[in-house]
């Protein structure tokens, strides 16, 4: 008798299709070298279908190259898209790893739901990851605070311009070698408050990660360039007066006496890496908070020196210092502020656990090269 086991805890069969053409070693030791953030893509990627009919299928490792797309493809009309971001490490010893991807493949999940899409199993997305890294494993640059920067992302493949839940959809993964986020130092970064523009609504997508959050949030970051500054910070919108994220970041802020505070709301994207660093805080005895945070609790707390540090953090970007918050009315910290310490001790901390340099207590790395 065989037992039949549930299709999450099979192994899919992937086809493996491989690059005939791929980049020579030498012009991809050139990119290893001096990675440029989403520029230059490895030489293959992942493709899994969805039918409503025949569920996940079709699961390839395929040539790195365009799309073949129906122009009538709900995407391209009603943007029906979700997408992940990860990161693989090389270690000391040549091993590749990633960081917690049982929590990216969980939010794709959530994404999926909120976006009326199917729902990866767990186990296919980390397959898939595997998978890209089997053919592709020397991609992973190995020098300082590199890394392989990895992008699942799904979208509506269907060819339909009625307007409900498409019944094809594709999941594609993409791999890019990636640098510092924002050049070699850690320079703290400057944040324009938007009051203009509001980038999620109770109810509305803002806790899933879809591309039209993005593109909602591209005129206020084209509004926070013309001011000088980095990136743009939001507000609710409900009231407008508590901070919210930063278009693809979230925001922590430190008070004097330890306490680690960050926004909580539906409407705010759940990041791993504020978790990750939130959990590391605690585990040094900091109480932390997740709550409102009024634009004037920041205000008046950096005003009287009650706020002593401020940082946001993604995948990408890791953990950057908030040197100034300018907003129309007034100005918080100065462009030249020194990175908070608090800060740069949990941003050591992380990228240490990541990178491999000091014991993972919380096992949340998992190799992915064997
Ligand atoms: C991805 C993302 C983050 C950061 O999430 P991480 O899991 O830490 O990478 C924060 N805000 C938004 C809007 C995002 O899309």
């Amino acid at each position: 008798m065989t037992i039949e086991l549930p299709m999450a805890q099979r192994d899919m069969m992937f086809q493996i299709l491989s690059n005939s053409e791929p980049l020579s070693e030498d012009k991809r030791q050139e990119v290893l070298d001096s990675p440029v953030f989403g520029t230059v893509f490895t030489d293959h990627m992942v493709d899994i279908c969805w039918s409503e009919k025949g569920g996940w299928h079709r699961p390839r490792v395929q040539p790195y190259g365009p799309i073949p797309l129906d122009p009538a493809a709900a995407v391209l009309h009603y943007g029906q898209e979700i997408f992940e971001g990860i990161k693989a490490y090389r270690h000391d010893d040549g091993s590749i790893w990633t960081f917690r991807p049982d929590q990216n493949a969980l939010r794709m999940q959530r994404s999926a739901k909120r976006m009326a899409m199917p729902e990866l199993p767990v186990d296919y997305f980390i397959q898939a990851l595997r998978e890209l890294i089997a053919v592709d494993g020397d991609w992973v640059p190995s020098a300082a605070e590199t890394s392989l920067y990895i992008r699942p992302f799904m979208f509506a493949k269907e060819a339909f311009l009625g307007v409900r839940p498409a019944k094809k959809v594709a999941f594609y993964v993409i791999a890019s070698p990636a640098g510092p986020y924002f050049g070699g130092a850690v320079d703290p970064v400057s944040i324009w408050l938007s009051t203009t523009y509001r980038r999620a609504a109770k109810g509305g997508t803002g806790g899933a990660k879809t591309g039209g959050n993005y593109a909602a949030s591209l005129l206020a970051q084209t509004e926070a360039a013309e001011h000088g500054c980095h990136q743009v910070l939001f507000l609710d919108s409900e009231t407008g007066t508590n901070i919210e994220e930063l278009g693809g970041m979230n925001v922590v802020l430190v008070y004097k006496d330890g306490t680690v505070v960050t926004p909580k709301s539906d409407t705010i994207l759940a990041g791993i890496t504020r978790d990750s660093v939130l959990k590391l805080a605690e585990e040094r005895g900091h109480a932390i908070e997740r709550r409102d945070v009024g634009i004037d609790e920041w205000r008046e707390g950096s005003a009287s020196g009650d706020i002593v540090e401020a940082f946001a953090c993604g995948t990408a970007a890791t953990v950057v210092p908030i040197g100034q918050l300018k907003t129309p009315d007034f100005t918080i910290g100065s462009e030249d502020a020194t990175p908070g310490e608090l800060t740069m001790s949990l941003r050591k901390e992380l990228l240490d656990i990541q990178h491999g340099r000091i014991p993972d207590v919380h096992q949340w790395m998992m190799r992915l090269d064997q």
